[in-house]
């Protein structure tokens, strides 16, 4: 019996949740009780090494003492006072924290609790942007084929991510989706190494845009570096420098959302920094709150933001958990940490040496593509390297025994992908929190070989 096997039999009896809570790839659940930095530990103790960071939020690490004062503090002070009707300080003070991490000219931040409500913010704000300025035709957004903007229903229409939509659709509307820009499986990019998932497939956005008639466009989406739908893809230099350039041309915002690339995890505070390109709306949640509590945010430009002061009653938006005070204390006590701690710095730096450790997955035959940028790596896996064909065992049925296998290796993993259409293979993110070491990131390296070995080995690789 695996390790894991006894975990299931040991866990089962308090977890039968049935459909109703979200299970991914276990049979049985794992339950973590506690964390200590990039380590977690589940109720028989085992110890796993997060090499996800949760789920690509916790970021500064489990465990972190400050962040628990700052959190007890605000409880005892104020844990609510409803957004709708009153300021408060911390929602204050942490707008202003995020925009020192902010490119310049993004000085405000509209609070909201999840990625998914980040992006419904960010499509809503577009679309009243326009309708303020007398555009009240401009609703569609235009979002490339392999995306993940979110569950919810707004968010998921903007989202191209079959296996997480296709018992939804048809959906509340069908928005247009653009080429993938994905250099390892560019359908415009030749043989030679042209490279065409960068100007080329800006320029199919652009004809997008004429297709549906620039006056009913209000946004293009994308997230720079692809996160769930595309583990660490982004397009060619040229491509986001050009989709700038079109937004311009015809008045549509140009929204990326950093959900899972923003906040340090690329190396840079957001991924889109990486080219120099400034957006009209950027989205974060995840590493915004290191896991520590829900939040999202959506952070317009100054020439968006200046839109809502001459409106009489601002975005037309809001939740009850917007700007909550609690959230927001959390929210501050994490980025301060970051800063104290350089994170930012030390994704780029250890990410690099990362990087080149999983260079070394090659030595697998199954792996067909290793790519990202600071702490955001993926892995794509394919049954031919020729061919780029996907494994034959490809979706849950693969992934679930890699992310078995991670655990029998004490690593947490995140697969996901799969075939779809015949274009893509599955793939795993390796995303650990930003403040590891190149010893960590070398202990990442080595549980990951382990798991991959024994991977092949079931597939009879
Ligand atoms: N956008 C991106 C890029 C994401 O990675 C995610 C979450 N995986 C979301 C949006 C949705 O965020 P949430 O799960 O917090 O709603």
């Amino acid at each position: 019996m695996t390790k894991h096997e006894k975990i299931q039999r040991q866990t089962r009896a308090g977890t039968d949740l049935g459909g109703m809570f979200p299970r991914a790839f276990a049979d049985e659940f794992v339950t973590i009780v506690h964390g200590d930095g990039p380590w977690v530990w589940d109720a028989d103790e085992n110890r796993y090494l997060d090499a996800i960071s949760g789920n690509q939020n916790v970021n500064i690490g489990h465990g972190r003492e400050e962040v628990a004062k700052a959190a007890k503090e605000q409880l005892e002070r104020l844990e609510y006072t409803s957004s709708m009707l009153f300021a408060n300080e911390p929602a204050m003070e942490y707008t202003e924290k995020i925009a020192e991490f902010t490119p310049d000219g993004f000085e405000k931040t509209w609070l909201v609790s999840s990625g998914s409500e980040a992006n419904e913010s960010a499509i809503k704000m577009a679309r009243q942007y326009h309708y303020e300025r007398g555009n009240q035709g401009k609703y569609k957004v235009i979002s490339r084929r392999r995306s993940y903007h979110g569950n919810t229903a707004g968010a998921m229409a903007v989202s191209g991510f079959p296996a997480r939509k296709t018992k939804m659709e048809p959906l509340f509307a069908n928005f247009p989706k653009a080429p993938s820009a994905t250099p390892y499986r560019c359908e415009r990019c030749d043989a030679d190494g042209g490279h065409a998932c960068g100007v080329e497939c800006a320029n199919a956005v652009e004809r997008l845009i004429q297709d549906e008639g620039p006056e009913t466009v209000s946004a293009f989406i994308t997230e720079p570096v692809t996160g769930a739908a595309n583990a660490g893809a982004y397009p060619h230099d040229g491509y986001f420098e050009r989709i700038r350039e079109i937004c311009d041309e015809y008045d549509v915002l140009f929204i990326v959302d950093e959900v899972m690339a923003g906040f340090g995890r690329t190396g840079e505070n957001f991924a889109i920094e990486h080219w120099n390109v400034t957006p009209d709306i950027i989205t974060g949640a995840k590493g915004m709150s290191g896991g520590y509590s829900p939040i999202g945010g959506t952070m317009p430009h100054r020439r968006i933001a200046e839109v809502f002061e001459g409106v009489e009653d601002g975005f037309q938006h809001g939740h009850t958990f917007c700007f909550n005070p609690a959230s927001a204390a959390i929210g501050t006590a994490v980025l301060e940490y970051m800063d104290d701690h350089d994170l930012v710095d030390n994704a780029r730096k250890v990410g690099a040496h990362l990087h080149d450790r999983c260079e070394e997955f090659y030595e697998y035959d199954f792996v067909g593509d290793v790519r990202g940028k600071g702490l955001m790596i993926g892995v794509e896996f394919v049954g031919d390297r020729e061919t780029k064909e996907p494994l034959p065992e490809t979706g849950s049925e693969f992934q679930s025994l890699l992310f078995e296998a991670g655990l029998d290796n004490g690593i947490v993993t995140y697969p996901g992908g799969g075939h779809v259409d015949g274009q893509y293979g599955d793939h795993v993110l390796i995303t650990p929190p930003l403040t590891i070491d190149d010893e960590l990131a070398d202990e990442v390296a080595n549980r990951m070989h382990a798991t991959f070995a024994d991977v092949g080995s079931a597939l009879g690789r």
